[in-house]
């Protein structure tokens, strides 16, 4: 288990947008979890 949380949504899966609202956060694509940790190896 090596999760990152999103640090753009800080893992709640959506952004508030200036717009007002919020949107899917378009980094993690709304999982919360960056995708960095795709790419890291034990
Ligand atoms: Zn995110």
């Amino acid at each position: 288990m090596n999760k990152t949380t999103c640090q753009y949504c800080a893992g709640n899966g959506y952004v508030h947008v200036a717009v007002g609202g919020s949107e899917t956060c378009h980094y993690c694509e709304g999982t919360g979890v960056e995708k960095d940790e795709m790419v890291i190896k034990q």
